[in-house]
């Protein structure tokens, strides 16, 4: 995945959108291990939650970038 249209502002803001999401949930998973590591129960599982809300952002973000993607017209490849 990447920007193919970075002239296309909806595309710049989906894309946005779903790096704040990818971010976030790599940041979650991230302290979810430490607290993993450092036997924090009730962390854990507040962090579980956070990451499967994250998650779900972060593939519903795609899911609208990837669908936006497809109003633009197919250009042909050139080199
Ligand atoms: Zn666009």
């Amino acid at each position: 995945m990447g920007l193919k249209r970075p002239d296309c502002q909806e595309c710049q803001r989906l894309w946005q959108e779903y790096s704040d999401a990818v971010f976030d949930y790599v940041r979650l998973d991230g302290q979810l291990k430490m607290a993993l590591l450092r036997d924090e129960e009730d962390a854990v599982e507040e962090l579980r939650k956070s990451a499967a809300v994250a998650v779900a952002r972060r593939d519903s973000a795609q899911a609208r970038f990837r669908e936006h993607e497809t109003t633009h017209p197919v250009r042909a490849a050139t080199a």
